[in-house]
Parts: structure tokens; C-alpha cells; sequence
């Protein structure tokens, strides 16, 4: 396939999978149109790269599904100000989104070569706000706290205290939380020392990891 033809199936994609389903907000839309996702999956797959799921990236690892990645960006509700934390970089796609939404975004992954990988495919496409770290991303990233989102990319036995915490006053963390097989995506605001939460879609996710993950 050749950069046409893949912007042409990147509109299909956003029109078929993501706005038909019911993401309106017209800047995330033309994001989702904008970032090169083929750039983002293993070279066996690129026929697949827009297409209507997960998709492999080694390690036991995946890719989420477009209309994940745009409906939880949506549900956070970013501001073009915000920082934002991402745990489970996984293959960058996401941390790519929320770079082209937010001000500045740090993103963890537990698994180093994922990090690596990741980190040098977002600096080629000169994403300089994106900062990729290697760690337990179940304790958040302190060093970066506060943050205005938090979006969790693993499913979680529930939402981890330390992310909480980080949590700018009004921030919002979204995250898949449940057991294998499928989880519900919790979204929680927090107003000063109050958090208030909602539950949303039933979605599946890889397990989280780490001391606030799945043992
Ligand atoms: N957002 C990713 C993307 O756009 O490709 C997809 C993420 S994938 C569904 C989940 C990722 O979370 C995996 O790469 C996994 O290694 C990572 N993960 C699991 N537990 C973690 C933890 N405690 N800290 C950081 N990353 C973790």
C-alpha cells in the first residue's frame, strides 16, 4: 500500500469505525485521520493496520482497537493545556493521539523493548511532547504528577490509589477495570480531595501489571 492509499483507508476508518459509532468531537476526529497508525504495527500486518480491532505487537502485547483509542481520549476530555499521563505504551499509537491533543504527554511501559521501540518511532515522527518511560506505570509517574488525565491502556483489578493521587484537582482517569476476559471502562473526576466515578462501556483489555495490577 502506498501513503494514499493508506490516508484512504485511515478516512474510512474514522468515518466507519469511530464517528459512526458516535465520537463527533471534530479536532479528535481529524487526529484520528492525521496519525500514521501503520507506522505503528508490525510490518506483517500493515493490510490490517486500520482495520476494526486489536492487532498484535509482540510480547503478548497488542495495539487497541481505533475506536478504543478515540473513545477513551474523548472520555478524557483533554484540554490543548493539559498533561497527560498514559500507562501501557504498548506501541506508541495512543501516546501519538493524546500528543496531538494535549500539551504534554507521559507515557509508562513495563515491557523495555515496547518502550524502546515506541520511543524511537515517536521521535522519527517528531512527536517532542511525548515522553516514553520504562517502569511500573500501576504507580503512575510521580515525577511529571500533577496530571489533568490519566489514561490506563491495561485492565486493572480496580483504579490504582497512587494514579488518584496524581490527579490534577478536576483531572480525570480513565480505565478499563475487571477481571480476564472482559472489564468495564471506569472514568473517575476528582474534585479536591473528592472522586467521583462513572462506569462506561464494557471493553477487553490485556491485564495490568505491576504492584497495583494483576498478581
Ligand atoms: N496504548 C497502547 C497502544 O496504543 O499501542 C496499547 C497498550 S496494550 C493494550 C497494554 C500495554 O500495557 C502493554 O504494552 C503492556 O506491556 C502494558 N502494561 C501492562 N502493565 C503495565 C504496567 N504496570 N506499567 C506499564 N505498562 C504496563
Amino acid at each position: 500500500m502506498n501513503d494514499d492509499e493508506f490516508r484512504i483507508a485511515r478516512k474510512r476508518m474514522v468515518d466507519e469505525q469511530i464517528a459512526a459509532r458516535g465520537v463527533l468531537d471534530p479536532h479528535l476526529l481529524a487526529v484520528m485521520g492525521s496519525v500514521p497508525r501503520h507506522l505503528f504495527v508490525p510490518t506483517d500486518d500493515l493490510a490490517w493496520a486500520y482495520s476494526d480491532g486489536p492487532l498484535p505487537i509482540g510480547h503478548g502485547q497488542t495495539i487497541s482497537q481505533p475506536y478504543i483509542v478515540a473513545l477513551m481520549t474523548e472520555l478524557l476530555q483533554v484540554e490543548p493545556a493539559d498533561r497527560i499521563l498514559e500507562v501501557g505504551t504498548g506501541s506508541g499509537y495512543q501516546a501519538a493521539v493524546l500528543g496531538q491533543v494535549a500539551a504534554q504527554v507521559h507515557t509508562v511501559e513495563v515491557i523495555p523493548e515496547l518502550a524502546a521501540q515506541a520511543s524511537r518511532i515517536l521521535a522519527d515522527l517528531g512527536y517532542a511532547n511525548v515522553h516514553v518511560h520504562t517502569g511500573d506505570g500501576s504507580l503512575g509517574w510521580p515525577e511529571a504528577a500533577p496530571y489533568e488525565g490519566i489514561l490506563v491502556a491495561a485492565a486493572a483489578p480496580s483504579a490504582p490509589k497512587p494514579l488518584l493521587d496524581q490527579l490534577a484537582d478536576g483531572g480525570r482517569l480513565v480505565i478499563p477495570v475487571g477481571g480476564h476476559g472482559f472489564q468495564h471502562l471506569e472514568v473517575w473526576r476528582r474534585a479536591g480531595q473528592e472522586f467521583k466515578r462513572r462506569v462506561d462501556l464494557a471493553v477487553a483489555f490485556v491485564p495490568l501489571r505491576g504492584e497495583y495490577g494483576w498478581k
